[in-house]
């Protein structure tokens, strides 16, 4: 019997899509299951692009080669779909601390960070309105990802398509042979697992974060920012404010331990008007040495994921590393390799 389709992907969070879209420009013909699970992460992401480790005030990992690689992505499906999912943002780093501010100048003269951070100060409306005793620093090549518009504009074009089913699949749903493997009436010689948190692959660690969406009437922030948790603005004098981190009952969705400690740092930040618009949680398919996980693990199966808290900065990167593993044969570069755990 011939193949339906080249690939079948489960999971259309940002590490389905991302795939699936990096597939398809090699001409495969790809399929998507995907079952919309409570606690996806994709779905409650910040979408935030955040090349630096801002606890340590580092790069994040290969964040220079991430960066250049994400930025063309995202503006590419722009184009592609007619929608805008990717804005350049400045983040501001409001500094707990005068040693959080003298490493910040510190690092500024490292080569690498010196292209991605500043002292600004950034003129934004917002920002001068909030406490800073000892003011704020600026990455300079940070930015903000739609990614429910970039599911959604994906989702209708796949749907239209015939190549999405809303549907779970299980175990017993798929059927090995030594050619390939088929699901329902679909098949393919290559499946690629993309389920996030909830693919159990040895390495994957679920990492629950919890945010909340306010309205802070008067604020007029522009830039992103981040003191504690992270502000994204959304329009309108709204704002996503998160996130947690907890290793614990991950799946108990949101708390009120969550939602006390967001709204406590959001009064630190404002102290003028707030109303709390909204309280979610998902589950972030961290790894246990930080770095995604990716290649294959079976006859014609792989998997691509871990992606952590930096999905939208990792995601392009590795599809194609994983792409350029399966059809051309490159190999996997061990560090984001899933046999480093088997
Ligand atoms: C609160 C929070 C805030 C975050 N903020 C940011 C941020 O600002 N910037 C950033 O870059 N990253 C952020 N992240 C991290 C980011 O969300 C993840 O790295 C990324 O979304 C992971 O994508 P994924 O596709 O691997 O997993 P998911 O998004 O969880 O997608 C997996 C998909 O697979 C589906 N699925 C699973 N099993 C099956 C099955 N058997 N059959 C069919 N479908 C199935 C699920 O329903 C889901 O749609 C955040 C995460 C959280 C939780």
């Amino acid at each position: 019997m011939p193949f339906t389709h080249d690939a079948i992907i489960i999971g259309h969070g940002l590490a389905g899509a991302v795939l699936c879209e990096t597939l398809a420009s090699r001409g495969l013909r790809v399929m998507v299951f995907d079952a919309a699970l409570e606690g996806r992460a994709s779905w409650v992401a910040a979408g935030v692009v955040n090349p630096i480790v801002l606890r340590r005030t580092v790069p994040s990992w290969r964040a220079s080669e991430l960066l250049a690689i994400a930025g063309a992505f995202y503006r590419e499906m722009e184009l592609d779909y007619e929608t805008e999912l990717w804005k350049s943002l400045p983040l501001a780093e409001i500094f707990p601390t005068a040693q959080e501010a003298a490493i910040w100048q510190l690092r500024m003269r490292e080569p690498e960070m010196s292209r991605m951070i500043g002292t600004g100060p950034l003129h934004d409306d917002g920002l001068e309105k909030l406490p800073q005793p000892y003011g704020h620093g600026v990455v300079l090549r940070s930015g903000w990802l739609n990614i429910r518009a970039m599911l959604d504009a994906q989702r209708a074009r796949l749907s239209a398509d015939g190549s999405f089913a809303q549907q779970r699949v299980s175990e017993e749903d798929m059927r090995r042979s030594p050619d390939g493997i088929a699901i329902h009436d679909c098949s393919a010689p290559l499946l690629i697992h993309c389920a996030g948190p909830f693919k159990q692959v040895p390495g994957v660690v679920p990492v629950r974060g919890e945010g909340i969406t306010v309205r802070m009437r008067g604020l007029g922030l522009n830039c992103l920012l981040h003191r504690g948790a992270f502000v994204v603005p959304r329009g309108d004098d709204v704002y996503r404010i998160g996130s947690t981190f907890a290793w614990d009952d991950v799946w108990s969705g949101p708390t009120e331990e969550g939602r006390r400690l967001m709204m406590d740092r959001v009064q630190r930040l404002w102290n003028g008007e707030m109303e709390l618009l909204d309280h979610w949680a998902g589950v972030r398919p961290g790894s246990k040495d930080r770095r995604p996980i990716l290649g294959r693990i079976g006859a014609h199966e792989a998997v691509l994921t871990g992606l952590g808290s930096r999905g939208a900065l990792l995601a392009p990167w590795c599809a194609e590393h994983l792409t350029k593993h399966l059809l051309d044969g490159e190999p996997l570069d061990p560090e984001v390799d899933q046999a480093r755990f088997t």
